[in-house]
């Protein structure tokens, strides 16, 4: 008897230690903003299952922990909006499953921006679904050779490519079902990074959704990049256009930027409103990523200087 609680105790005492490591590493990551290796642990504390679950009118979770994707649902077949990585593409299928759909009534797939874990696994989806793969003509071409050559990663983040069927512009519209959905070019994070906006209806009420593609700064270099010379511009104007956009509902690629998991616990214990209507949180979201650029900015122009 004593043996066995001293062991649980041990074992509790490893896990523990084994989450609170987990933790620092993750927290690590997003202080650097790079993955070293592809799907470190990192990429797999990112990639743990969670119970998948409608946010609000025809919008679905159905990514991972911090890796979202979205399933926007529509009587003439549905709209998934991002892969995560490769290795998602499993618990995306399964999770439109328990949600009582069906992986193969997904007619076009729609990407946030071209990296590993937003990207990874969309030619996997492309090819267990059938749809349309449809992508701004940057991150088309960033997608097509599957994340190699990125201006920032090199070929050190690379998934199996995939082709764009048709080439989004900014404010083209995606219809299907009655549902319209609206490209927004948000440039920076990746040269075709996309912010997707539509509208839901919930108990009679009509919201403004913003599903941002990404406005945060991965050790990128604003000045003098070569690989992407017009970087500092692009982020500019990504920042007009999403301070421009009214948002009621405010979603992201990665889970922490909307405070996904705090929300589903929330809406988990019957919240009377929907705490995914939050347009504090955006606002929040982008003042903090704009004073983050405008503040990296400056001291890169005045490190320049020096030199
Ligand atoms: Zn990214």
């Amino acid at each position: 008897m004593k043996k066995n609680t001293t062991l649980h105790s041990l074992l509790k005492k490893i896990s523990t230690a084994a989450a609170l490591i987990t933790l620092i590493l993750s927290a690590f990551a997003y202080t650097a903003g790079s993955h070293n290796s592809q799907f470190d642990d990192v990429s797999k504390t990112w990639n743990q299952p969670v119970k998948p679950f409608r946010v609000i009118g025809n919008i679905y979770y159905v990514g991972a922990a911090e890796v979202s994707a979205f399933l926007i649902t529509t009587p003439a077949g549905h709209i998934l909006l991002d892969s995560g990585f490769a290795e998602t593409v499993p618990q995306i299928k399964e999770n439109v499953a328990r949600l009582g759909f069906k992986i193969e009534d997904v007619k076009i797939l729609l990407n946030s921006h071209a990296h590993f874990d937003h990207a990874g696994g969309l030619a996997l989806l492309k090819e267990m679904t059938g749809a349309q793969l449809l992508a701004s003509e940057m991150d088309a071409a960033l997608l097509a050779v599957g994340g190699k050559n990125d201006f920032q990663w090199g070929d050190t983040l690379s998934y199996k490519p995939a082709r764009a069927d048709r080439l989004i512009r900014d404010k083209d519209r995606v219809e299907l079902g009655g549902v319209q959905m609206i490209a927004r070019l948000t440039p920076g994070h990746t040269k075709g990074c996309t912010t997707w906006t539509m509208k839901v209806k919930e108990n009679g009420n009509e919201y403004d959704v913003v599903i941002v593609g990404s406005a945060s700064i991965p050790g990128y270099k604003l000045v003098s990049n070569s690989g992407y010379p017009n970087i500092a511009e692009d982020y500019e104007q990504t920042f007009r256009v999403l301070k421009s956009l009214s948002c009621d509902v405010f979603l992201a690629p990665h889970g922490s930027f909307f405070a996904m998991k705090e929300k589903m616990k929330k809406l988990d214990m019957g919240a009377k409103k929907n705490p995914f209507i939050d347009p504090q949180g955006y606002r929040s979201y982008v003042e903090r990523a704009e004073k983050t650029f405008r503040e990296l900015l400056e001291k890169q122009r005045q490190a320049a200087k020096q030199t």
